[in-house]
């Protein structure tokens, strides 16, 4: 993989071609982020710009030996560590698998990870005799480049087992390079983050996720700009919802707001089963959307410079609306929309669901008027 195959994080790839240049690359990095930010698919390129034997300022060859390897994840000089599933399975046991998997491409969480390997449901783990395994590879000799990386993927699975690699870590053989992913920092020891420079990864801008977008599998571009604003920056979750999120869900929750607010009952029905007729996907996908743009709404509310993340359309329903409805409401109707996500995982039945919400959300809204009222006669 090449730096410019990394969907944005313009900064860290600056800071680590600058450390290589310089000869100051940490022997030991840890990538702090969620993998839908790009930490894996920046640990490939880093690893294969290290190896490169013709590498530029900007990135990699992409043709050399070296690159032609690393690109194939076939690099003998290039470890991966990942979870497995099983006490006594080795990352070394699934490589095949493994290769097939980056293959598809590193924009992959660890749930398709562990459906790559029949693993669903289960808890993965990366075991003691995966760090035993660790310590033999890295004490032999390189292959064929001038350095050797050991990239681990989801380090948080390391768990009590990380004691095994700190006096690695802390000692590593010459021209080693460990690169350590993580999605959540509080589950890592204190040992091994103090042995690491840590790079945190921030949310991926939504015109590049926009854009990634259309290059790869949506073709319109108000669509994709739409899924990008719902997707606090993780490309693995735009991928998600651009297989759910499009202009009817959308439609449907403007529709929904108005009739939940004036409250006609002969509407309500025909809105609620047209709702119920959606695959649980797409239901989970219009809860979504409900709490990005009630969110947007209170920031809104807050303060009316906020730059609205919507389309046009949407965001004029959006101003309308923020007219008759105040802050604590939009926090119920949050809370509200929050639980039918839960309720929705647990397949509970969404037409009366919604139904009850329905009228929730109405008379959250008229008790709201008869407040204001109230206060305005004082
Ligand atoms: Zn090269």
């Amino acid at each position: 993989m090449l730096f410019k195959d990394v969907v944005a994080q313009d900064e860290v790839k600056d800071f680590l071609r600058k450390a290589i240049t310089s000869r100051r690359l940490p022997h030991a990095l840890l990538f702090l982020g969620e993998t839908g930010k790009g930490t894996l698919s920046m640990a490939l390129a880093l690893a294969q710009y290290i190896l490169c034997e013709n590498r530029a300022d900007i990135d990699a060859c992409g043709v050399c030996n070296h690159c032609h390897k690393a690109g194939k994840y076939i690099h003998p000089d290039i470890h991966f560590t990942y979870p497995t599933i099983g006490s006594k399975m080795t990352s070394g046991d699934l490589l095949p698998e493994w290769r097939k998997f980056l293959g598809q491409g590193s924009y992959q969480n660890v749930q398709e990870w562990y459906a790559a390997i029949d693993g669903e449901n289960k808890q993965g783990n990366i075991t003691k005799s995966e760090c035993d395994r660790i310590l033999k590879i890295l004490s032999l000799k390189t292959f064929e480049g001038s350095h050797k990386i050991l990239i681990i993927w989801m380090a948080e699975f390391l768990g009590a087992q990380g004691n095994r690699l700190l006096k690695i870590l802390e000692e590593p053989p010459e021209n080693t390079h460990f690169i350590l992913i993580a999605e959540r920092q509080d589950e890592l020891l204190n040992t091994i983050l103090s042995r690491c420079q840590i790079i945190s990864f921030r949310p991926v801008p939504d015109p590049a996720i926009a854009r990634y977008l259309m290059e790869t599998s949506v073709t319109d571009r108000n669509t994709a700009t739409q899924i990008a604003y719902l997707s606090e920056g993780n490309i693995i979750e735009a991928m998600t919802l651009s297989q759910h999120t499009n202009e009817k869900i959308t439609d449907l929750w403007i529709e929904w707001m108005r009739i939940a607010y004036k409250g006609y009952g002969l509407e309500v029905n025909p809105w609620v089963d047209a709702f119920s007729k959606l695959n649980r996907e797409s239901q989970k996908a219009f809860m979504h959307f409900g709490l990005h743009f009630l969110r947007e709404l209170l920031l809104f509310k807050v303060d009316n410079s906020h730059t609205i993340r919507l389309l046009e359309r949407e965001k004029k329903a959006l101003i309308k609306m923020s007219d008759i409805i105040n802050s604590d409401t939009i926090n119920k109707i949050i809370d509200m929309i929050e639980q039918n996500v839960f309720h929705l995982e647990r397949n509970i039945n969404s037409k009366i669901l919604l139904l009850d919400n329905s009228i929730r959300i109405h008379y959250l809204l008229r008790n709201q008027k008869q407040q204001l009222s109230a206060v305005l006669s004082v």
